[in-house]
């Protein structure tokens, strides 16, 4: 891959990064805050505790966004970046453009989809 394209994803990954970064910590800042709220009834019981599950599903999102995206950053210092984990092929441009942290090309992503892939 050029240098000039390379250079490109890793802007994407780094503003990402520092994106995801700032939503986990509010996401945990919003946790506490429910935590904190005293529930007046139970449906107030209730609609605090599915906040919480649903705050933790994307601080969980979030953060396995940020793990992909470190792994695709050590990925270009160790030159292999935009190489799919999987087969060893070349990724397609299209495939780094929608998801620049992506670990594998196309078809490896869809044989994982299928639970084909380890
Ligand atoms: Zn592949």
């Amino acid at each position: 891959m050029d240098k000039k394209r390379q250079e490109m994803y890793r802007k994407r990954l780094v503003e990402r990064q520092a994106q995801l970064f700032e939503a986990v910590s509010k996401t945990e800042q919003d946790g506490r805050q429910a935590d904190e709220e005293p529930a007046q009834d139970l449906a107030d019981k209730a609609s605090n505790s599915y906040t919480k599950e649903f705050l933790f599903k994307k601080s969980n999102d979030d953060r396995f966004i940020l793990h992909l995206i470190d792994e695709a950053l050590q990925r270009m210092q160790d030159g292999a970046y935009g190489v799919c984990v999987a087969c060893g092929g070349e990724m397609q441009q299209k495939r780094l453009d929608a998801v620049p942290w992506a670990r594998h090309c196309i078809e490896c992503q869809e044989k994982q989809e299928q639970g084909l892939l380890q």
